[in-house]
């Protein structure tokens, strides 16, 4: 601990056993702990006699506390920041405390371990070669149904996180908007006791969770497969027909516009397309 240097420490998700040598050594070697939780860290630190004093750093006082860790490294002190499970700043704190200190021009160091993410990945059976993590879903019906029509399309598998206060719901808005025969993956309590993964079809999927309330509990991570090529081919096409019928009608920005409307796709590649659709230049 020479040099004054942040460590990213990642914690167990479930299973303390997960929890490496390395990042024991680390939080017991370093000046101060950054946790999300204090009290929700106090069980690990017991449990690996770790008695670094903790700072709580949340997403209420993340900007302010970081300028008083970049600080502390300003005089030689180590800092580790975790978070309540997992990997901090994979759907937790942390960023703008990894910007702050890579900015003032000290080092960040991962300690590697758990994630729910990857565990999730390694173990569900999609198409791991392209994927895009969206984290949560918004809370809300018509917005999570925004965000899921904006994916519809895109042939990379999709992962989000999900909470037991919404899993029926999410799972509800992906069948909606996805259709039935979209693959999905259920994992739930990843590493510890009740840990089920469980994958099919959207409505069977749906059928499965509904018909037992304990697969209701818990932590999720939900893991949709992309669409097939044909599949966005397809969707493609209509996308094209639509804009080709409203540029018959409406001169360009109108037509991507309404088109915006229409189909899942942003208005600005909708407007690229319609340039190139009649054969100008795509501006870059
Ligand atoms: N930073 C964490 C990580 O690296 O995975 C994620 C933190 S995020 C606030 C918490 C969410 O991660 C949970 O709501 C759940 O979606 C997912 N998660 C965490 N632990 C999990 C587990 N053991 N099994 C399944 N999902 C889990």
């Amino acid at each position: 601990m020479n040099t004054p240097t942040l460590y990213v420490v990642a914690t167990p998700i479930g299973n303390l056993q997960d929890m490496s040598p390395r990042a024991v050594e680390t939080l017991q070697q370093v000046d101060l702990i950054a946790a999300e939780d204090t009290r929700h860290s106090a069980p690990l630190m017991q449990h690996f006699a770790i008695t670094t004093p903790m700072m709580a750093v949340h997403d209420h006082n993340e900007r302010q506390r970081s300028e008083a860790i970049v600080e502390r490294l300003q005089q030689g002190q180590s800092i580790a920041l975790i978070s309540d499970a997992g990997t901090p700043l994979i759907s937790d704190p942390g960023y703008h405390l990894v910007t702050a200190v890579r900015e003032a021009g000290f080092r960040v160091v991962p300690i590697a371990g758990p994630s729910a993410l990857i565990a999730a990945l390694s173990v569900a059976g999609v198409a791991t070669d392209k994927f895009t993590f969206m984290g949560f879903l918004p809370a809300k019906s018509s917005h999570r149904c925004q965000v899921l029509e904006s994916i519809m399309a895109n042939t990379h598998t999709h992962i989000f996180y999900e909470s037991p206060h919404r899993i029926v719901d999410s799972v509800a808005d992906m069948l909606k908007v996805f259709g039935p025969e979209r693959h999905l993956v259920i994992a739930r309590e990843l590493t510890k006791t009740f840990e089920t993964v469980n994958s099919g079809r959207i409505d069977d999927m749906q059928a499965w969770l509904l018909a037992d309330s304990n697969q209701q509990r818990g932590e999720f991570v939900l893991m949709v497969a992309g669409a097939s090529e044909p599949e966005a081919e397809a969707m493609d096409a209509e996308t094209d027909k639509l804009l080709q019928a409203l540029l018959e009608e409406l001169p360009i920005k109108k037509a991507a516009a309404l088109a915006a409307k229409l189909t899942p796709h942003k208005k600005k590649a909708l407007y690229d397309r319609a340039l190139q659709l009649q054969g100008k230049d795509v501006p870059r």
